[in-house]
């Protein structure tokens, strides 16, 4: 038995954030992994995603080249050769996370990891000890109760389309939320026939409707079947019923299953040593303490937000927290509203804060401004004044202070970080008014915006 100042069990972005963190501050620190060092994000989510996403980008603009000036003859993909790069980037990333903690002196073991109380945890069958205990399980994908879903080979969740040896020449995907919206791009990208289907009236409900409908428009080669419920998938067909009523049979080679995440909750001692949980995740307060002493829960497991950066985030306030007592008082607080969401399909989407809908439910009456990308130099000489782009800016009517900030268009997600903080800052219109933007930059697209806001 070892004695530790701080045992996190897993080791995805939120557990190795932590892990990092913490020993950087001189604690001595212990990561349980059952799998793999930078869980879903590095192995089978972000990374692998935005690998294969970025290889379908290069094919689709070689094949687009001409207008720019450039010839390329015989353009093609292969398939094996972006699985291969996608795994030379992956084991790099997996590999520096090893190599960071190490060098930082934090222990890594790798076992399933059980909570048996506050300060004891089981690893490998041996008991350590420990003044804190971060929780960091994560997420695993949902299989809802449709019927001929479950073991259907023909039906895969994120991680077995990741691990495809074939571009499927039809690809339906149940579920037009990031991750749907995401494989979608990829594959049409790559000539795959493909359709989505969508129980909700709009693809990915948490971004702006008007974002959200100029996305799904700008995505070209995927049928976006919206307000649909899937009723049954027989063998590779999947079955559903139109808003209308009428019962739709649609043919696919895979069938992907995109309908969400849900917290890991189960299987390492939640209920056994009393912590408050329910299937949405354990209970956390603003500064990611649980219910028991010293016990901490960070990421996905907590439901809060699904989305690597907003574990990192979590994993480094309860480091703080550990590290200093004082630190809620110096304002080391989960802030959730200024976590922002970015979508890699084609054309790439990014948000911060609320949306219209949302900031009229809270604030009433609100200012919006929304422009056009082609408002941009950059974003013109690189894609042409009718490709897909868009900027809005949500705002406080009577203080003026920006609530949301919604992009569509090239590097969309590269440019939100600015976006995340001046609603951190709780920075106004004017305020943003006074920043001086490079020209040209896409990001020029969010300062036409700040103008066009009425004064
Ligand atoms: P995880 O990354 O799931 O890590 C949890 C770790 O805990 C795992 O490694 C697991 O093996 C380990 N574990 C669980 N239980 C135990 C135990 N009892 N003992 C020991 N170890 C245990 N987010 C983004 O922000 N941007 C994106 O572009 C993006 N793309 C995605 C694409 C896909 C296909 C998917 C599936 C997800 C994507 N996400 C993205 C979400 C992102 O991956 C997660 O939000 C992030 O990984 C959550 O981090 P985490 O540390 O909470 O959990």
């Amino acid at each position: 038995m070892t004695h530790y100042d701080v045992i996190i069990i897993g080791g995805g972005p939120g557990g190795y954030i932590a892990g990092e963190r913490l020993a950087h501050a001189g604690k001595k620190v212990l990561v349980a992994e059952k799998e793999s060092l930078g869980g879903t994000c590095l192995n089978v989510g972000c990374i692998p995603t935005k690998s294969l996403l970025n290889s379908a980008k290069l094919y689709a603009h070689a094949l687009d080249s001409e207008k720019f000036g450039v010839t390329a003859s015989g353009v093609t993909f292969d398939w094996d050769q972006m699985q291969s790069w996608k795994k030379q980037t992956v084991d790099t990333l997996v590999g520096g996370v090893g190599s960071m903690l190490k060098r930082l002196k934090a222990e890594v073991v790798k076992g399933h990891a059980t909570l048996i109380a506050p300060g004891v945890i089981e690893v490998n069958g041996e008991r350590h000890t420990c003044e804190h205990v971060i929780i960091a399980t994560g997420s695993e994908p949902v299989l809802p109760p449709i019927p001929g879903v479950r073991e259907n080979p023909k039906v895969l969740d994120s991680t077995g389309l990741l691990a495809i040896d074939h571009v499927p020449a039809r690809l339906a995907v149940i579920g037009g939320g990031v991750i749907g919206v995401e494989f979608a791009s990829l594959f049409a990208a790559l000539g795959s026939q493909v359709s989505v289907i969508e129980m909700m009236d709009e693809i990915c409900p948490f971004m702006d409707a008007k974002v959200a409908a100029a996305l799904r428009k700008g995505i070209t080669g995927v049928d976006f079947h919206l307000g649909c419920r899937v009723e049954a998938v027989e063998d590779s067909t999947v079955v559903f019923t139109t808003k209308s009523g009428d019962q739709v049979r649609l043919e696919a080679d895979i069938v992907l299953m995109a309908v969400g995440r849900r917290p890991l909750v189960e299987g390492w001692g939640a209920s056994e040593a009393g912590l408050d949980y329910s299937p949405r995740g354990v209970v956390v307060d603003d500064c990611m303490r649980t219910n028991l002493p010293n016990v901490w829960a960070v990421g996905d497991v907590t439901g809060r937000s699904l989305l690597a950066h907003a574990a990192y985030r979590m994993g480094e306030i309860a480091s703080a927290h550990i590290i200093d007592p004082d630190a809620e008082r110096q304002g080391q607080v989960m802030r959730w509203n200024t976590i922002p969401w970015a979508v890699y399909s084609i054309p790439e989407a990014a948000g911060v804060g609320l949306t219209e809908a949302q900031a009229r439910e809270e604030f009433g009456e609100v200012i919006t401004s929304s422009v056009p990308m082609a408002l941009s130099g950059r974003f013109v000489a690189e894609n042409g004044v009718r490709a897909p782009g868009t900027v809005k800016v949500v705002a406080d009517a009577k203080t003026r202070t920006i609530l949301g900030i919604h992009m569509l268009g090239t590097y969309a997600p590269e440019t939100i970080w600015g976006a995340a903080g001046v609603l951190e800052n709780e920075l106004t219109v004017d305020d943003l008014r006074q920043v001086v933007f490079p020209h040209p930059t896409n990001s020029e697209g969010i300062r036409e915006a700040i103008w066009a806001i009425a004064d």
